[in-house]
C-alpha cells in the first residue's frame, strides 16, 4: 500500500507519525439498580460540560454543550425508567440503556439530515454512559508528540479529550463534509481527510504525508513527494495573503467575490473575509430553529441581523429550501420516500404555499431602510412556469432583482425558456451534480460519483452558462464548487459570472484568480469538458491554468 485517496475538508500539508484513536466497547454484563443509571448519566452531562468549559476550540464546544444538554434530557431518563422497574439491582441493564437510546436515535434519523447526522451524539453519550456504570472509562489517549491523528471517525468528546496541541492532521475512515471531524479540523486550521477507506489499517507510528487540500495519504512518502507538497502549499498560501481588494482576473474581468452564510455571525464573517457581498443567504436556519413556523416580525429581525453589515453590497436571499437534506419537520410533515426528488425548495408552494408567501413579504419588509442592493431567489426551480410563478410573486411584493437557482438537470437544459421569465440565475452545484450524477450528496460512499469536476456536470453548467449569456443575464455559482480555485476558474471559463463561496475560502480563491485570465479559464475549461473522466478533467483544467504559475 503506497497511498491512500478520501475527501479533502480542510487544506493543508502534513507528515508525520500516524496514532490510532480505536474505541473499544467492552460487552461485558453490566449490573445496575436504575438510581445509579440515572446518576451515572447525570454524571456524563457534568463531564461534557466540564470538558466544554475547557476546551477552547469554539465549534467543539458547542458541540459538547449539546451533548449535555440532552445526556441532561428529562424524556431520556424517562425512556430508560420505563423499560425498569425501581429499586432493582439488575444483573444486565446493557441492552435496556441501548434500547432506550435507540428510540431516540430512530426518530432523529426518520427526520434525517443534520438531525441524522446528529444521532451520532447519541451513541456517544450512550457508550460513555456504558463505560460510566461498567467502570472502564478511559482516560483518552494522551499524545505527547506530533501526530497525524487517525480514527474511523472522531466524535467531539474524543477531540475534546486529545491535546490537540500535538495533532499534526486528522484523517478519518468515516463521515463526510460536514462531520465533526471536519468542523473540528477547520476550527483548528489543520488538515484534514475524511472517508478515507484503508486508513484503520496503517500501523500505529508509521509515517505518512496527509494532503487535505487533495485528500491524499501517503504512506512512508519519498522525500521529494514531501518537498513538493509542502513547497506547493506554502506557495498557494503566499499567493492567497498577497492579494486583496475586490476579485479580478489576471487580464483585468471583475469577477465577484461573494460570501455564503445561514445567519448574521456568517454575514459578519463574510465582511471580514473581504466578501464583496452575500451571494446565497441560506434562510433555511432559523426555521429550523424553531418548532413553529417563526412570524413574519421575527423573520425581519433576523434577515435584518444578514443585511444590516453588508449595507451598499448585494445580499442575495434564498426563499426557503426545506426537505431532503434540510428537512423542517413542521414543514416536511409528510414522510416522502424519496425525499431529494419530492417536496423540497419552492415545491413546498404546493402543500404549504402561505409559508413561501409570508417570507417574501418578511425579506421585502426587512430590506426597507437599509441600503442593500437585494436580489431574491428560488431553490429547486425546475421549469418555466415555476420561475415564472416565482417572479411575479416575488416582484408584487416589490422585489426588483429576482432569480433562480439552476440546480436540477431540467432547469439548467431548460435554462433559455427558465432564466427568461427572471433576472438572474445561481448555479446550485451541490444539488446540481448530485441530480446530473444519481448520485447522494450525503452519501460517502458515493463521493467519487459526486464530484462537480465531472464532465457530464460541467456540460450541463455549460449550457445553462451559454443560455444565461445569450439572454444577458448574470449567473453566478453558490455551491461548495465556487470554493475550489482551479473549479472556480473553469466555471467562469464556461461562462458564469460570480462566485459565492463559505467566506474562508475567498482569499485563497482570489489570490488564485488574479493569476490567470479569462484566455486561460476558456480553454482549461474546454480541456476539462472534452474529459472522459472529473480525474481527469480536474488533471487536464489544472496542467492549463497551473501553466502560469509553475
Ligand atoms: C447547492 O445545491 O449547491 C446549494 C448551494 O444549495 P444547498 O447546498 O443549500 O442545497
Ligand atoms: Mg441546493
Amino acid at each position: 500500500m503506497s497511498g491512500l485517496k478520501g475527501i479533502g475538508v480542510s487544506p493543508g500539508v502534513a507528515v508525520g507519525p500516524v496514532r490510532k484513536v480505536i474505541n473499544i466497547v467492552s460487552t461485558d454484563a453490566i449490573s445496575a439498580s436504575p438510581r445509579e443509571i440515572f446518576d451515572a448519566l447525570n454524571k456524563v452531562g457534568e463531564d461534557l460540560e466540564k470538558s466544554a468549559a475547557t476546551i477552547e476550540l469554539e465549534v467543539a464546544k458547542e458541540v459538547l454543550s449539546a451533548q449535555a444538554m440532552i445526556a441532561q434530557d428529562p424524556a431520556l431518563v424517562e425512556a430508560i425508567a420505563a423499560r425498569l422497574d425501581q429499586d432493582i439491582t439488575y444483573p444486565d441493564v446493557r441492552a435496556d440503556v441501548v434500547a432506550a437510546f435507540g428510540g431516540f436515535k430512530e426518530a432523529l434519523l426518520a427526520i434525517g439530515g443534520y438531525f441524522a447526522e446528529r444521532a451520532a451524539d447519541l451513541d456517544e453519550i450512550c457508550n460513555r454512559l456504558l463505560a460510566k456504570l461498567s467502570g472502564t472509562e478511559s482516560e483518552g489517549l494522551v499524545l505527547n508528540s506530533p501526530t497525524i491523528i487517525v480514527a474511523e471517525d472522531l466524535t467531539p468528546a474524543d477531540t475534546a479529550s486529545l491535546n490537540l496541541k500535538y495533532a499534526l492532521a486528522l484523517v478519518v475512515e468515516k463521515g463526510g463534509p460536514t462531520s465533526h471531524t471536519a468542523i473540528v479540523a477547520r476550527g483548528l486550521g489543520i488538515p484534514a481527510i475524511v472517508g478515507c477507506a484503508g486508513v484503520m489499517q496503517l500501523a500505529d507510528g508509521e509515517k505518512v504525508l496527509a494532503d487535505g487540500r487533495s485528500g491524499e495519504v501517503f504512506i512512508s512518502p519519498a522525500d521529494s513527494i514531501v518537498k513538493e507538497r509542502q513547497v506547493r502549499e506554502e506557495a498557494l498560501r503566499a499567493r492567497a495573503a498577497s492579494v486583496t481588494g475586490p476579485g479580478r482576473l489576471a487580464c483585468g474581468t471583475p469577477v465577484k467575490l461573494l460570501g455564503n452564510c445561514g445567519d448574521g455571525d456568517g454575514s459578519v464573517a463574510a465582511v471580514s473575509a473581504g466578501a464583496e457581498g452575500i451571494g446565497l443567504f441560506r434562510t433555511e436556519l432559523l426555521f429550523l430553529d424553531s418548532v413553529n413556523e417563526p412570524s413574519v416580525e421575527e423573520q425581519i429581525q433576523m434577515y435584518r441581523t444578514v443585511f444590516t453589515p453588508m449595507a451598499g453590497k448585494r445580499v442575495v436571499v434564498r426563499t426557503l429550501d426545506a426537505g431532503s437534506d434540510k428537512p423542517v419537520p413542521y414543514i416536511n410533515a409528510i414522510e416522502e420516500e424519496n425525499p431529494a426528488l419530492g417536496v423540497r425548495g419552492w415545491r413546498l408552494t404546493r402543500t404549504s404555499d402561505g409559508v413561501l408567501s409570508r417570507q417574501l413579504e418578511a425579506i421585502a419588509a426587512a430590506a426597507k431602510g437599509i441600503e442593500i442592493d437585494l436580489w431574491v431567489m428560488a431553490p429547486m426551480i425546475n421549469t418555466p412556469a415555476e420561475a415564472a410563478d416565482f417572479a411575479k410573486r416575488a416582484r408584487a411584493v416589490g422585489i426588483k432583482q429576482v432569480g433562480v437557482m439552476v440546480e436540477t438537470p431540467a432547469a439548467a437544459i431548460h435554462a433559455d425558456k427558465v432564466l427568461a421569465e427572471v433576472d438572474f440565475g445561481s448555479f446550485g452545484t451541490n444539488d446540481l451534480t448530485q441530480y446530473v450524477m444519481a448520485s447522494d450528496r450525503l452519501d460517502s460512499r458515493l463521493s467519487d460519483m459526486t464530484s462537480t469536476w465531472h464532465p457530464a456536470v460541467l456540460r450541463t453548467i455549460q449550457i445553462a452558462a451559454s443560455a444565461a449569456g445569450n439572454l444577458v443575464k448574470p449567473i453566478g455559482v453558490c455551491g461548495e464548487a465556487a470554493a475550489n480555485p482551479h473549479l472556480a476558474a473553469v466555471l467562469l471559463g464556461l461562462g458564469v459570472n460570480s462566485l459565492s463561496m463559505a467566506p474562508s475560502a475567498i482569499s485563497e480563491v482570489r489570490g488564485f484568480l488574479s493569476t490567470v485570465d479569462l484566455a486561460t479559464c476558456q480553454a482549461a475549461a474546454q480541456r476539462a469538458i472534452a474529459a472522459i473522466s472529473a480525474e481527469e478533467a480536474e488533471l487536464h483544467a489544472k496542467e492549463i491554468l497551473e501553466g502560469a504559475f509553475n
